[in-house]
């Protein structure tokens, strides 16, 4: 079996795998490399832009069988691996398959930008499976910083190819189950051809803390260093179900209203609703238009203490809500009896770090009160990713997620674990091809 590097291998972001079997051939994730959309700021994300500034990963890379693909698997909702697939599965005649939420979540992406899918959407529930042709998938529940997150399983002759990308072992999850190690075991028995696996924080010497222990900390946050004159401003990834749920729950505990301001937070809110994963959105109210955002905010600035603001901004994105009401161009005026929680961490790529110290400076310049990093990671550090490789016992490991050093910390765990770099652990960069 050949597998193809198309993107994600060389930066973190932009996922994209194929792999290709005698006869069929199958995509694992397409989704967009987010640094340079950031730097568009408010520019139209017109198809053609996207494409010019490096957006998408490079298939023309996969060109030659793009007639084999038979199915495009996407396994979780998070835009580096969904964000793509509305620009590019035109190109490929397969039918698209994820969990439920994802499909919600990839459904609007692609109404949102104007963009009309050609491919059949099948929305697959975790923990089943399915057959294309004589090839069975299977979709193994995970957990991770989003909902329905799955490891795609494809059994082949020579044994199972399992993709996991992203993933953390989380046994106290805020909403949902565990991940299903029984049935990863099962097919460990089985025997595991291939793992390709996220890389991004094998450096880590960690067991990535679980969901649970923010829901603590911002818990603590939120209940025991409120200031009864002031509002409570939280921003978190608005694609992180689990961790909102817990910002309500705290919310209604302190008797706030409780406000949603943002379309990303919108589009996930409803994408989790529509799936029927949660009721929360029945506590709430959620706005989106600037006209609407205007409204609502006049009428907190009036009466700051009875309100709980959720908005978009964690990561200091310029046109999000939180910097447009820290630049003044909201009607909000911070002062020193506000609360701003940051339920995040600062992805560190350099637009990032600028816009957060950005972001920061101004809402200390009006002497709000910041409290940072309220946050745990949703991806596997370096002692997960450990267990994980001894539990399946894979023949092959592919680092994935990740630039060449993420990739080598991968390679070097697993030569711990006694592979051999270029034989049974393999470096990968983008649009590379690989024959075992
Ligand atoms: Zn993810």
């Amino acid at each position: 079996m050949k597998f193809h590097s198309v993107g994600g291998f060389s930066e973190v972001g932009k996922n994209m795998l194929a792999l290709e079997l005698d006869k069929e051939a199958y995509i694992f994730d397409c989704g967009l490399y987010l640094p340079p959309i950031v730097e568009l700021e408010e520019e139209k994300h017109t198809p053609s832009r996207l494409k010019e500034i490096g957006a998408f990963p490079n298939d023309s890379v996969i060109s030659n069988i793009r007639k084999k693909v038979r199915g495009i698997f996407v396994g979780h909702a998070h835009l580096d691996h969904v964000g793509a697939v509305p620009y590019l599965e035109r190109k490929y005649n397969a039918d698209i398959f994820s969990t439920p939420f994802t499909n919600e979540v990839l459904n609007s992406i692609a109404k949102d930008n104007g963009v009309k899918m050609v491919n059949n959407r099948k929305p697959v529930m975790p923990n089943s499976h399915f057959n294309i042709g004589n090839t069975d998938v299977e979709f193994l529940h995970v957990t991770h910083s989003t909902l329905q997150s799955s490891i795609v399983v494809v059994h082949t002759d020579q044994g199972a190819v399992v993709y996991a990308s992203d993933f953390k072992f989380d046994n106290f999850p805020v909403i949902g189950k565990k991940p299903n190690y029984a049935r990863l075991k099962k097919i460990a028995e089985g025997g595991i051809h291939t793992l390709i696996v996220d890389s991004l924080y094998a450096h880590l010497e960690q067991k990535t803390p679980p969901e649970k222990i923010a829901r603590e900390m911002l818990g603590d946050v939120m209940l025991n260093s409120q200031n009864e004159d002031g509002c409570i401003i939280v921003t978190t990834f608005s694609s992180h179900i689990a961790r909102l749920k817990s910002i309500v729950d705290f919310g209604k505990q302190l008797d706030r209203k409780i406000i949603f301001l943002g379309r990303s937070l919108d589009k996930y809110v409803g994408a989790a609703a529509r799936a029927k994963l949660i009721d929360f959105h029945k506590d709430i109210g959620i706005y989106t238009y600037k006209k609407d955002i205007k409204k609502i905010l006049r009428k907190v600035s009036e009466k700051k203490n009875r309100y709980l603001l959720v908005c978009t901004g964690h990561q200091g994105e310029p046109g999000s809500v939180l910097v447009r009401m820290a630049n003044g161009k909201l009607p909000y005026n911070f002062s020193h009896t506000d609360n701003v929680i940051f339920s995040s961490k600062t992805i560190p790529a350099p637009v990032n770090i600028m816009n957060r110290k950005a972001l920061d400076r101004r809402l200390r310049e009006k002497h709000a009160r910041i409290f940072t990093d309220i946050h745990v990671s949703g991806h596997a550090a370096r002692e997960d990713l450990r267990d994980l490789i001894k539990m399946l016992k894979p023949q092959n490991v592919i680092p994935a997620h990740g630039d060449m050093q993420k990739l080598a910390s991968l390679a070097e765990l697993c030569t711990e674990m006694g592979y051999k770099i270029g034989k049974t652990v393999h470096i990968m960069k983008d649009g590379q091809r690989l024959t075992l």
